[in-house]
């Protein structure tokens, strides 16, 4: 989808285009009065095609000039980073203001498109704005009314005209696949409900059918999100428990498909052995995990030393897990939801992310030094007479992302005791801190 971008001074009216480009019941853009984020997103269809509009106010608001100026700076770089076409606003009441030219010099590096757009244009300065407008170098201005909505329609007609080849170029952002999962009641649907709650944008709701899954594509802060609903999470109301127990199974198909899996569980109650099945099944599957401790809110003493307990009690129960990081949220009040976002990217990030041989031979080389096998046992084998055999480890590789693989180049399989692929497994978490993801390491020996 195109990201379109509306940039101006303040007060030249880019919330109202905004509003105006937006069909805000088509697009369930929630009502963001009062909020304090400064960039705001919303759907524009227009020719049976949706474009992401980006309003990028938040700046009408008396301050200082030379707060404003770098707030327009700020606001500027932003709005480059994640659009594929500019609206650049000018008000036709007070013609074009230095802070107009400050704005348009942060465009000159770029190569993104620039539409000249023109508002309030039925004011009676027009005529004598000609001249500055052409000066600015933006080429042809495009007139339009943002509160009456004239010349909208048209502006959009030369957006998807100046935007043909952008529009059949695949997805740039890739959509970072969630499956949120749990046993009845912990709290998945309120999950859901306060991640899509507010902010977001549902682009897209597509039944299938013959599966049974939803999936639900939003954008949050500019990162395309799929949400795979196989346990019917979104119709709970409809859903009795004891069907959504026999679609543990589907629960374990979305885990499969998804990139990071929200493990939700109830941290006020104990976990059960159903909790404990759902982890092994899931790390079967290689996903990534973030456990959510929720109903946090209930909690009645939430110091560091409870904070700990839960820590231990969950690392024991999810033996399997033990590298998933854990949040204390509550889908009722809120808390910690939104840090929820910021972890699922980071950990994507890491999930795809490809080392160089560089880094990895420097990495062993640390990693041998801090492990000395001649003071452990276990992978000494005797061998023919008395003569212990001695481990070697020549070399790592990664040979996959998505979650990572390693592999590493050893003298004998035979000499390798389990408990030294746990010991690499986790310096490669230390020393590239691999959050939320399970680290995949085999080995082969040197000429095999
Ligand atoms: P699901 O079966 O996992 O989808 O669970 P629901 O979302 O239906 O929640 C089960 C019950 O727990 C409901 O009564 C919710 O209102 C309540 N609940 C969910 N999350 C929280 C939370 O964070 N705090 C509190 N106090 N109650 C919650």
């Amino acid at each position: 989808m195109l990201n379109i971008a509306i940039v101006g001074r303040a007060n030249v009216g880019k919330s109202t285009l905004f509003n105006r480009l937006v069909e805000r019941d088509q697009a369930m853009v929630s009502d963001l009065a009062g909020t304090t984020r400064d960039v705001n997103y919303g759907l524009c269809w227009w020719q049976g095609r949706p474009y992401q509009m980006i309003d990028t106010g938040g700046l009408d608001i008396a301050k200082p000039a030379n707060t404003i100026e770098l707030g327009i700076i700020k606001q500027a770089r932003k709005a480059l980073k994640q659009a594929d076409l500019i609206l650049f606003l000018i008000d036709a009441k007070t013609g074009v203001l230095p802070g107009d030219k400050l704005v348009i010099k942060q465009f000159q590096s770029s190569k993104k498109p620039i539409l000249l757009v023109i508002n309030k244009a039925d004011s009676l300065r027009l005529r004598q704005l000609n001249k500055e407008i052409y000066g600015l170098g933006l080429g042809e201005p495009n007139f339009v009314s943002a509160s009456n909505g004239s010349g909208v329609g048209d502006l959009l007609d030369v957006i998807v005209a100046k935007l043909p080849t952008l529009q059949t170029e695949p997805e740039v952002v890739p959509s970072i696949k969630l499956a949120i999962l749990g046993k009845p009641n912990v709290g998945k649907s309120s999950l859901l409900n306060s991640l899509l709650g507010e902010e977001r944008v549902i682009v897209s709701e597509i039944p299938h059918t013959t599966r049974e899954a939803h999936y639900v594509d939003f954008n949050y802060e500019g990162q395309n999100y799929t949400l795979i609903d196989t346990a019917g999470i979104r119709k709970k109301a409809k859903v009795s428990a004891g069907l959504e127990k026999s679609s543990v199974d589907k629960s374990l198909a979305a885990a499969a498909k998804a990139d990071v899996v929200l493990l939700v569980t109830d941290v006020v109650s104990d976990l059960s052995t159903q909790d404990k099945h759902l982890t092994e099944e899931i790390a079967k599957h290689q996903s990534s995990v973030i456990i959510l401790a929720n109903k946090w809110d209930l909690a009645t003493t939430k110091n560091e030393e409870t904070i700990k307990k839960v820590y231990q009690y969950y690392q024991k129960i999810f033996s399997h897990l033990t590298w998933a990081p854990i949040m204390f949220v509550s889908a009722k009040t809120g808390l910690n939801v939104k840090k929820i976002f910021k972890l699922v990217k980071e950990i994507y990030e890491q999930r795809h992310r490809q080392l160089s041989e560089e880094e990895l031979a420097v990495f062993l080389k640390s990693a041998l030094r801090q492990h000395l096998p001649s003071k452990e046992g276990h992978h000494r084998l005797k061998r023919g007479g008395n003569r212990p055999a001695k481990l070697m480890v020549y070399q790592i590789e990664q040979s996959g992302t998505n979650p990572p693989r390693f592999v590493l180049t050893v003298n004998n399989d035979q000499l390798l005791h389990f408990s030294l692929l746990r010991f690499f497994q986790n310096r490669l978490r230390e020393y590239f801190k691999i959050v939320g993801t399970p680290i995949i390491l085999t080995t082969k020996e040197k000429g095999k």
